[in-house]
């Protein structure tokens, strides 16, 4: 893939590559947004793009891509946390080796995961780096909670920030991948366009299943009367708690699209969105207190069925 072909982003890529390429930009990117929006395989290409030695790049041919894409590449540097953190003795002793000529000749890339994690020691090591460049390296953070750095290293780096990609978008992604139309449709409408999580639920048929069941659940319920029948098939359920809020929150935000008049992720399930008896705003409120009450270790059969109480225009 060039990164002109990047979803949603091609053209933002593309005209970062060129200011890069003529030494008119900062010398960091801040790649932010929601996980699975693409921003980890953006640095990743980014960065193959601007090693390769091929004519047509990034070639996947070349010795330098191939290092770079076997994860062997000596002057590229990838760092994310061990642990829970990125401390900072990690980040002085990749300060150590900027100052160091590449093995290549070529620049130096230094791509920080879950850049979040550094510790405020490490932020700061790393802030006087982007404030006096040695060297010649070119900087990937990568985040998924942008505002968790300091306000100094945002203000240093070049930011492009992702969002989820439309079902459309998401499903083409898919699609390049081998992934056959309808069920990249399907897929990407359950994971609400985020790419990386429609490919983690490609195959997943229990996933599948689940979702079937937790729909069934929902349309089961109508009124106060109808809670405990309706939620008895989830209260049982192995699967837990997390993937049956998960796919209700994907419902209740497809639910508050359709009511609004908007386009839902999930159009293979149109009809089924419009018959809904359920309010997806009161289903999506029902969901984030039902979080709040299993972090507070409430049980989850007592949960479910508040939820659904409320939802149903129960007191509860
Ligand atoms: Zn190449």
């Amino acid at each position: 893939m060039k990164l002109s072909e990047f979803a949603g982003y091609g053209d933002k890529l593309e005209q970062l590559m060129r200011s890069v390429q003529a030494g008119r930009i900062v010398h960091a990117l801040l790649l932010s947004g929601p996980k699975g929006s693409g921003k980890r395989t953006a640095a990743r290409l980014f960065a193959q793009t601007l090693l390769c030695r091929g004519a047509d790049k990034p070639c996947g041919v070349c010795p330098a891509c191939k290092r770079f894409l076997a994860g062997t590449h000596p002057d590229v540097e990838l760092l994310r946390p061990e642990k829970k953190s990125i401390g900072v003795g990690e980040i002085r002793a990749l300060v150590d080796k900027l100052s160091m000529k590449t093995y290549e000749g070529g620049r130096r890339v230094v791509i920080i995961e879950q850049a979040e994690t550094m510790t405020a020691a490490a932020q700061n090591a790393l802030l006087k780096t982007l404030e006096n460049p040695v060297g010649d390296a070119m900087f990937f953070l990568v985040t998924d909670a942008p505002g968790a750095l300091l306000s100094t290293i945002e203000s240093r780096c070049q930011a492009v920030r992702f969002r989820d990609l439309s079902v459309e978008e998401c499903a083409g992604v898919l699609e390049r991948r081998g992934v056959e139309p309808a069920k990249a449709r399907r897929l990407a409408g359950m994971a609400q366009g985020s790419v990386g999580r429609a490919l983690a639920l490609d195959g997943d048929e229990d996933y599948a299943r689940l979702r079937e069941e937790v729909l069934a659940s929902l349309e089961a319920l109508s009124d106060p009367a109808s809670v405990a029948t309706a939620a008895a098939p989830l209260e049982a359920d192995k699967n837990g708690d997390g993937p049956i809020l998960e796919i209700m929150e994907a419902w209740a935000r497809d639910l508050m699209a359709v009511q609004c008049g908007g386009t839902p992720y999930q159009s293979d399930a149109l009809d089924r969105l419009r018959r809904s008896r359920v309010d997806g705003e009161a289903l999506l409120k029902a969901v984030f207190t039902a979080r709040r009450q299993r972090a507070a270790n409430v049980a989850w059969n007592n949960v479910l069925e508040n939820m659904y109480f409320r939802i149903a225009g129960g007191r509860a």
